[in-house]
């Protein structure tokens, strides 16, 4: 049977637990143990889909078709194991299946409660589909003392008595900030963190305090004694320069061991060579490459989290440290492009909704086509890419999408029908907006001789979905006639499914996200290949200096 690890967080958000469970997680598989990560994560909506990215962060899709929290990726990333639909539950999904039953009489005329009823709901929800795994990590999202969180620690406290002292433990995330001005650490966040988890009936077997200092053994020791744990299960977590060490930091300072200690577990011989490989491509890179992204949602680094690992996934495997220029959509155009693009190598242009920015990304794409330069469309960006050409190489002037109202020639429109495996999903165009895009992975068939089939050096590949809107076959023909080649689509032939420019170094749309399945120790290929291209493309022009983003979590 599975062990359980639940991990909480104190003091502050951002302190970066989902990366903190998953470099646990990373650790454990590399002492050979199979791994598997949930969160659990306390807000109202049923999933983040609906979330503004620049409130929430990306909306990771798992292959299932789940829309879910950022963190996931994380999982993924640094496990390898793809993340199921049922590796992410909120609030507001176990309230609609408890409501669900309510109304089908499921309870037998008794009064519905917190507890038990929410809890079990939240208990089934951690012990479901965990067979043949050694581990399940559980993170709790929030911090400690949050209102909504009260549920979720209830139905961890339970099952940590439930499944018994060496079946489940509880790690606590804190913060134990510096004061610049007495030059002192303090520990007493810390201690009231742990106090509260503690008046809800949880005590943490481990406690992970994140710092930007080293705390001293005595801070370690006085931290252990006012908080009744092991002062080796004091780990300090402290910054690094790039999130691929932290599993890393974390094995140096014991927190591994100290785990399977808690379980009373033999501590296996450990093999962390993929992550020191990893950690030194990162940090001797041979070069440089500038890639500008083009969207709207570039106040929040979150927001594009996947993607940004993705091209930090090509630079390692290209051996170059990929430089993001950030160039807001919404205030960009044609006319600037020659500036602002001047020197960078490469374009991307991702996926968003709305019509806010959508100028400034046909500009992007109108200038990579024009002068040559990489240009990279993922989504909304594959779609940008095909109006534009619509627009300027086709002659259809008035070219457009359907998502931004009706159109005469909609060269995107939105699709109210289409096949999943052997099922035929459909939707209303008044329907709901939570959960019914066309969601998680589905074939494509690619074209022989292509770009697109040399970077996969495969005709068939699977990549995750999420959109509302496809680009309309009728068009093709057109598109077709002045060099856009649709070398990728459904299998049925019915849904585009990538895109390419004929006479150009590197044009790529794709109406899936690739980032989604890209691995710091498998990067994938697409982005692979345009950060080569990029490379070429450096090798033609100078460089220079990037643009700061808002400091994403983890000081990444
Ligand atoms: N808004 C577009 C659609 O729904 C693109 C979505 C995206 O980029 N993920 O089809």
């Amino acid at each position: 049977m599975a062990r359980f690890i639940f991990i909480t967080g104190g003091v502050v958000s951002s302190l970066g637990k989902g990366l903190a469970s998953a470099s646990l997680a990373a650790l454990l598989q590399a002492r050979g143990y199979k791994v598997r990560l949930r969160k659990l994560d306390p807000y109202l909506n049923v999933d983040p889909g609906t979330m503004n990215p620049i409130q929430h962060g990306e909306v990771f899709v798992t292959d299932d078709g789940a829309e879910t929290d950022l963190d996931l990726g994380h999982y993924e990333r640094f496990t390898g194991v793809n993340a199921r639909r049922g590796d992410n539950v909120t609030t507001g999904q176990i309230y609609s299946k408890l409501l669900a039953k309510e109304r089908k009489g499921d309870y037998l005329g008794g009064t519905v409660q917190v507890i038990p009823h929410v809890t079990d709901l939240i208990k089934e929800f951690v012990l479901k589909d965990t067979a043949d795994t050694d581990f399940i990590l559980c993170e709790i999202g929030g911090t400690v003392g949050d209102i909504e969180g009260l549920p979720f620690l209830e139905a961890i406290r339970q099952l940590g008595y439930e499944l018994g002292e060496k079946k489940a433990i509880f790690m606590h995330l804190t913060l134990v900030p510096y004061i610049a001005a007495a030059k002192e650490l303090k520990t007493k966040p810390t201690q009231h963190s742990v106090k509260e988890l503690q008046s809800l009936g949880i005590r943490p077997n481990i406690l992970l305090c994140r710092s930007e200092h080293e705390i001293p053994v005595s801070q370690r020791k006085k931290i252990g004694l006012f908080c009744n744990i092991k002062e080796d299960a004091v780990i300090q977590a402290l910054d690094t320069d790039t999130i691929y060490r932290v599993p890393l930091l974390y094995h140096h300072e014991g927190l591994d061991t100290a785990v399977l200690r808690e379980f009373g577990l033999p501590v296996k011989k450990i093999d962390l060579s993929t992550w020191e490989n990893i950690v030194k491509r990162v940090k001797s890179p041979a070069g440089q490459v500038n890639i500008a992204i083009v969207g709207k949602y570039i106040a929040l680094a979150d927001s594009y989290k996947s993607l940004i690992e993705s091209l930090d996934h090509a630079g390692i495997a290209n051996n170059v440290k990929v430089n993001i220029r950030w160039v807001d959509s919404r205030n960009f155009t044609l006319k600037q492009a020659s500036s602002t693009l001047k020197d960078v190598d490469a374009v991307l242009v991702p996926g968003g909704f709305g019509e806010g920015g959508i100028e400034g990304k046909l500009a992007a794409a109108t200038y990579a086509r024009e002068n040559n330069i990489p240009y990279f469309g993922i989504c909304f960006g594959m779609q940008m890419a095909v109006i534009e050409a619509a627009r300027n190489l086709a002659g259809v002037k008035d070219a457009s999408s359907t998502e931004f109202g009706p159109q005469k020639n909609p060269v995107v429109g939105l699709m109210t029908e289409w096949a999943k495996g052997n099922e035929v999903e459909k939707r209303k165009k008044s329907g709901d907006l939570g959960g019914t895009m066309r969601l998680g992975a589905y074939p494509c068939a690619i074209k022989a001789g292509t770009l697109a089939h040399k970077v996969y050096g495969s005709t068939k590949i699977s990549e995750r979905h999420r959109h509302r809107y496809e680009v309309n076959t009728n068009y093709i023909k057109s598109l077709e006639n002045v060099g856009l080649l649709f070398s990728g689509m459904s299998p049925d032939g019915k849904l585009p499914e990538i895109v390419e420019l004929k006479d150009h170094p590197w044009f790529i749309g794709v109406q899936f996200h690739p980032e989604f399945k890209s691995r710091p120790f498998e990067p994938h290929p697409l982005f692979k290949s345009f950060v080569a291209a990029a490379v070429t493309q450096s090798k033609k022009g100078k460089s220079t200096k990037p643009t700061k983003l808002k400091a994403a979590r983890y000081g990444a």
